[in-house]
């Protein structure tokens, strides 16, 4: 027998969870249906011994729709704030050197050179066009200010987002608020000025966010919600389209196989899950999202007594350029951010290792890296001992990759979406990796759904 639905959302990470949910809000009976025995995809929680570790995100920030999602699900007194001025640090000539917050500080801060101080002042006061070929960040960086400015920020900054390799990132897929301040200003620092006036409504410091339980009760929140229309442990076998337009969806899980018809189907499974998924209906969806690259990524959270640690860790954590030759690419101090990430006198660290600059990292054993990471951080922060506590979590396909081209792939992906009024797709690899950018386009994806389905 096959049952009807008007929307089927595949994939249960916080894209499909959200986009579910917005669809269920505005009336439509929509249904998740996730693989795996929790939801939740990328973003988990775990306690163990007294430490509260982030497995995946460590944080997010705080946008208007996630913090309105989060009234809305009755969890915002659970939400949490980072220190907005807990310095970052980024790793220069051996030492833990703090970032500029302003544009005043950045200009008389030691990291950076006279000749990249003069090529700011020279955007803010010149002018410059953008080439018309897809720019890597890096090409982009060196041509307006400096190889500099390259190494010890950009470059860094970059694989705190993506873990990603600025030669090959696209500027115009990865930052496109960049891309568009010097094409539309002639300098990307007036034409960013510009953007940040041209917001209404009262102006935002950037915030960092979490929950007294850690990163997953959003989605337990959101979960909850959903109730029976979250299918866990249920998985898509096939996909195609009936003659009405509707699509033939088959299920799988442990009772058997069921067959659904979807008035609209939403993918918010991983790239080459979806490109896979799609396949039968045009192999265009395969070969376009087969071809975008992951960075695999180690998360090594260790736990250290504070009377070990001679550093104060005040601050939000440091970022490691490629050129001071550590494999750790930057640590997060979840302790000095969040109240309860470890026990009494303790301190987390969480550590990220790999990134496309350093694939072989993730084939290393959870052991091997643990103590890597210890090795390197040990001199940084002024560690005397080991730690009392360590969990690694190797995510083979952590981050999509924003490279040259991937503007061409997503095209090529939408023209062939177009084919099939009723399919959308919303994910991690389309409009930013962020959670707060999932949210974003998963709530306009369940708009554009409930638009058509209303007409
Ligand atoms: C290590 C790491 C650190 C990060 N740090 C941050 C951070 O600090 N701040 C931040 O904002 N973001 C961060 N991110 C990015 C952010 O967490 C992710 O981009 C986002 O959570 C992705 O959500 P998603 O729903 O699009 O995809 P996913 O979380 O990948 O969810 C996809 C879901 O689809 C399911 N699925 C797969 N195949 C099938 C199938 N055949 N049928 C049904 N379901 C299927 C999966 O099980 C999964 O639940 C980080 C990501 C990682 C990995």
């Amino acid at each position: 027998m096959t049952r009807h639905v008007p929307a089927l959302v595949i994939g249960g990470g916080i894209s499909g969870l959200v986009c579910a949910y917005a669809l269920r809000k505005s009336g439509i009976d929509a249904q998740l249906v996730e693989s795996s025995p929790r939801p939740g995809g990328v973003i988990k929680s775990v306690s163990r011994d007294g430490f509260l570790l982030e497995l995946g995100p460590q944080s997010f920030s705080g946008t208007p729709a996630l913090r309105e999602l989060c009234v809305e699900l009755g969890v915002s007194n659970e939400l949490l704030q980072a220190p907005p001025r807990a310095p970052r640090f980024v790793l220069i000539e051996g030492e833990l050197r703090p970032v500029p917050l302003s544009p005043p500080a950045f200009f008389v801060s030691s990291l950076i050179d006279g000749s990249t101080k003069w090529a700011l002042v020279r955007d803010i006061l010149g002018k410059t066009i953008p080439p018309d070929a897809d720019e890597s960040i890096a090409a982009f960086t060196r041509r307006k200010f400096s190889a500099q400015l390259l190494d010890r920020l950009v470059g860094p900054f970059v694989s705190g987002i993506y873990a990603g390799d600025p030669e090959r990132l696209s500027l115009r897929s990865a930052f496109p608020q960049l891309y568009e301040a010097e094409k539309a200003a002639g300098s990307v620092i007036r034409g960013m000025l510009g953007l940040a006036k041209s917001k209404t409504g009262p102006r935002e410091r950037p915030t960092l966010h979490s929950f007294r339980e850690g990163n997953e009760t959003l989605v337990r929140a959101l979960a909850n919600k959903l109730g029976a229309a979250l299918l866990t442990e249920t998985s898509v076998a096939q996909i195609s389209r009936q003659n009405d337009g509707s699509f033939d969806v088959h299920l799988e899980n442990k009772h058997g196989g069921e067959s659904v018809s979807a008035q609209s189907l939403i993918l918010a499974t991983p790239m080459d899950v979806t490109g896979k998924l799609l396949s039968r209906l045009d192999s265009s969806f395969e070969a376009a999202l087969g071809s975008i690259d992951y960075a695999a990524v180690a998360v090594v959270s260790l736990g250290y007594r504070k009377k070990d640690i001679g550093h104060s860790l005040n601050g939000f954590g440091f970022l490691v350029p490629r050129s001071a030759g550590l494999r750790v690419l930057g640590s997060v101090w979840n302790s000095s951010l969040f109240p309860r990430r470890a026990p009494q006198g303790n301190a987390l660290l969480t550590s990220f290792v790999g990134g496309t600059t350093d694939p072989a990292a993730s084939e290393l054993k959870t052991e091997e890296l643990a103590s890597l990471v210890h090795r390197e951080i040990s001199p940084l922060l002024s560690i005397k001992n080991e730690p009392a506590f360590s969990n690694v979590t190797i995510w083979p396909r952590a981050l999509p990759q924003y490279n040259l081209g991937h503007g061409d792939r997503l095209a090529t992906v939408a023209k062939a979406c177009s084919r099939f009024p009723g399919l959308w797709l919303t994910g991690n690899y389309l409009r930013g990796p962020a959670i707060g950018s999932c949210i974003d386009q998963a709530l306009a994806v369940a708009e554009e759904v409930r638009k058509r389905l209303a007409a």
